[in-house]
């Protein structure tokens, strides 16, 4: 938009009358309003002046008029002593100008007086009054009294004194009095008008308000606000002239004062600010009102000039583009003969030139491109039949590779095959040798249950001749047809079947398949699901004759319960043998004891020797037929197992033991101890069995002996340490056997009996026993017991 030439002129134009307008406006509008001020301002001041001199003249006018009055004949008759000559009707004439006329005597008082015309009766006293005492004094001259309330008006009023001296202006002779109302006075003032709104008031040098025409009630004294007001004030009642802008009266105005000099008085002329403004105002919207008009004016105009200026070059602009963009034949109207009516010319004659070469040039481009284009089609017809040759060349050599790959495919797709059959051969062989090796019968099953293939072995078990004889046979109904005890084994229970009808494999340890002769051997068996991609297809079927197996398990039942049954009988036999041998055994020792008594010194010593030897003897097979007997016990004579607390049986074995500890001094400590499942009884056995040992093979140190358990799996592992002798490792199961002992009887005493005790009190219990030791540092005997519910183990009784 800017680019445009018009647009440019346009705004500058433009530019320039505003800048020209607003430039002489303010200038203007400036010197007006400071013109205006002032002229309101001088009005206002002569209205204040003109007012006041109006004023002054009224009194002077009225003093002259005294003047005369009293130079009028008939007061010089009256003063003359004629009484009878009234003054009444010539004071009636000038009733108008003094409402109040009276003569008062050379001592003061009025004789003669009118208020409004009519005769007035209450004669006064003025002697006193300063009027009087003023106008003494000048002789013949009218004085005038301040203002002062008049009770035969009722009003404020002035009074106008002339002292009448006669007789060559010695004598005093009367005095002229009259009154005038302020109303009368200041009525002028209520007439003239200040502008619209404006209004002049009058004032006394102690600041009374003596006239205000405006329709508010009339205030006493003048006012007003702010310093301005207060200065303006002081001024008018020291009777200066004066302008100011003020708030005066309540009003915000500007202010004219003038004194009237002859009454001590001043006038005040006010117009309200509002006003005072209002004609610059006026003048200011006038400005911009004709600043706008004129901007509209001047911008039309410029509209109207520049266009008609542009508008030639715009053509020549356009005519330019179109030429530019091809359009060869456009010419441009020449309007004038400026020099834009010249450019127009040159750019027709240009445009004529170019249109003419152009036109040249594209018929030699015609024929140029007539020729290209033959040459064209002749090298496309020629290139399309290379294409086409190039193309069947491309043809042939991409079937030869296609062939090429297919064959080298073919050749590998054999290789492939070859190479798996030859896998598969392999395995097949390696299967076909693993079933022909095998002991084990093997048969495969399809989902109806017949025979889909089967090894020499499987052929060999159920006698009979080759694989025909099964394949394609229903297996339940050949070979699994029948329970031991000859009931039928229905099919739909066959558990050879249930691994491809449930899909889960099968293991029956102890059922009879049938032989091709109708004979039954026992067999255990494996049946397991066959799957392809996901699905079963049948099962493989493993079978051993366990008959063989099964003689033997019988026969080891066999033998274990005739050594059962021989144990128990030899545990009986040893329990009653020394039980029944205590007997005689008493017999002979009492008897050998007798004889000791008896004979003991009256034989020869060798008998008495023989004696001794039998009397031991005697003793010492007592003590063996007791161990055998307390052996025999741990096996016969238990009780069930009950929950036995540890601690207190220990303690009860340190009670049992009590002699002893003292005797040796030995040190037996426990750590806290578990409940076990035990025959208490027999627990307190081997515990004190243990500890007695520990304390009995002592070193020359003091015994100490720590029993201590602790948890595994499922047992308690006890131990039973101590600081004795220790024990050679090559004894360590020998000490365990009965009657079986490392030292002889002299050295520590003892039959052999107590570990073995211990030993099958734990075997009892369920658990084991061992020892280990360090030959002089001392030995830890430990045994287990199962950790058993207080419930189980009651089937544990006498055994
Ligand atoms: P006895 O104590 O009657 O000899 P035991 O069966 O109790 O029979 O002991 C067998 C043997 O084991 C003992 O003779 C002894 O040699 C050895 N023995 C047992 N307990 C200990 C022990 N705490 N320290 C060393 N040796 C021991």
């Amino acid at each position: 938009m800017l680019k445009s030439i018009k647009t440019k002129i346009l705004i500058i134009q433009f530019g320039l009358v505003l800048f020209i307008v607003i430039v002489l406006g303010f200038f203007g509008y400036s010197l007006l309003v400071g013109y205006l001020k002032t002229a309101q301002k001088e009005k206002l001041e002569f209205i204040a002046r003109h007012k006041a001199d109006m004023m002054q003249s009224y009194f002077s006018e009225k003093k002259v008029l005294m003047k005369r009055m009293s130079e009028g004949s008939e007061i010089k008759l009256y003063y003359r002593k004629y009484q009878d000559i009234s003054l009444l009707e010539y004071f009636a004439k000038f009733k108008e100008e003094f409402p109040v006329l009276s003569f008062v005597n050379e001592e003061g008082l009025e004789e003669v007086k009118i208020v409004n015309g009519e005769m007035s009766e209450g004669l006064r006293d003025i002697s006193k009054t300063v009027i009087f005492q003023d106008a003494l004094w000048e002789h013949n001259k009218p004085v005038i009294s301040p203002l002062e309330y008049n009770h035969e008006l009722g009003a404020p009023a002035i009074n106008l004194a002339i002292a009448k001296y006669a007789y060559f202006g010695d004598e005093f002779v009367g005095m002229l009095l009259g009154t005038i109302p302020l109303s009368e006075i200041t009525k002028d003032i209520s007439r003239l008008e200040v502008g619209e709104s404006g209004f002049i008031s009058l004032i006394d040098r102690q600041g009374n308000i003596l006239a205000y025409p405006r329709e508010d009630k009339i205030p006493n004294r003048i006012t007003g606000r702010g310093k301005e007001a207060k200065e303006l004030i002081s001024n008018a009642m020291a009777l200066k002239n004066g302008f100011a802008r003020a708030t005066i009266l309540g009003l915000d105005g500007f202010v004219a004062y003038a004194p009237v000099k002859d009454m001590e008085w001043s006038v005040i002329v006010t117009l309200p600010y509002d006003e005072f403004i209002s004609l610059p105002n006026k003048l200011r919207n006038t400005f911009f009102g004709g600043t706008f008009v004129i901007l509209v004016v001047s911008g039309l105009l410029n509209l109207k000039i520049t266009g008609s200026l542009i508008k030639p070059i715009l053509k020549l602009n356009l005519a330019a583009k179109a030429l530019s963009e091809g359009n060869l034949s456009q010419r441009v109207d020449i309007e004038s003969k400026d020099e834009v009516g010249t450019l127009s010319e040159s750019f027709n004659r240009m445009s004529e030139n170019l249109e003419q070469i152009i036109q040249k040039e594209k018929k030699l481009a015609e024929t140029d491109r007539k020729r290209a284009e033959e040459l064209k089609k002749a090298y496309a017809e020629l290139e399309k039949s290379e294409d086409a040759a190039l193309n069947i060349m491309e043809d042939l050599d991409k079937q030869k590779e296609e062939l090429q790959n297919a064959y080298k495919e073919l050749q590998q797709e054999i290789a492939e095959r070859k190479n798996a059959e030859e896998k598969v051969k392999a395995s097949e062989e390696r299967t076909r040798l693993l079933l022909e090796s095998t002991a084990e019968a093997i048969y495969g099953l399809d989902l109806e249950g017949n025979c889909t293939f089967c090894n020499p072995s499987c052929i060999r078990i159920l006698g009979y001749r080759d694989q025909q004889d099964l394949l394609g046979k229903n297996m339940h109904n050949l070979i699994h047809h029948t329970h031991p005890d000859g009931t039928s084994y229905k099919m739909t229970e066959c558990k050879i079947y249930q691994a491809f009808r449930e899909g889960k494999g099968t293991h029956v340890n102890d059922e009879v398949l049938w032989r091709g002769d109708g004979t039954s051997f026992p067999a255990e068996y494996w049946s397991y699901p066959v799957f392809r991609e996901g699905k079963i297809i049948g099962s493989v079927v493993t079978f051993v004759d366990i008959t063989e197996r099964k003689k033997v398990e019988e026969a080891l039942a066999q033998r274990a319960q005739e050594l059962t049954r021989l144990n128990a009988e030899l545990q009986q036999f040893a329990y009653v043998a020394s039980h029944d041998l205590q007997e005689p055994l008493r017999m002979v020792t009492s008897y050998v004891q007798l004889l000791e008594k008896r004979y003991k010194g009256k034989l020869d010593t060798d008998a008495d020797e023989f004696i001794g030897y039998a009397v031991d003897g005697a003793k010492r097979m007592h003590m063996l037929i007791n161990d055998i007997l307390t052996f025999s016990r741990v096996g016969t004579r238990g009780i069930p197992f009950k929950l036995t607390d540890c601690e207190v049986v220990i303690k009860q074995v340190l009670t049992n033991l009590q002699v002893t500890i003292k005797e040796t001094k030995a040190e037996v400590t426990y750590d806290p101890l578990p409940e076990v499942m035990a025959d208490d009884i027999q627990l307190a056995q081997l515990f004190q069995n243990l500890i007695s040992n520990a304390i009995k093979f002592r070193r020359k140190d003091l015994p100490r002996v720590h029993i201590a358990a602790k948890k595994e799996e499922d047992y308690w592992v006890f131990s039973v340490h101590d600081n004795g002798i220790g024990i050679d490792k090559k004894y360590n199961d020998k000490i365990f056997q009965i009657f079986q002992r490392i030292h002889s009887r002299d050295e520590y005493p003892g039959t052999g009996i107590g570990l073995a005790v211990c030993k099958k009190i734990i075997e009892r219990h369920g658990g084991q026993m061992w020892v280990e030791s360090e030959p002089g540092k001392g030995s830890t005997f430990y045994f287990t017991i199962p950790i058993k519910e207080a419930n189980e183990g009651k089937e544990e009784s006498r055994g």
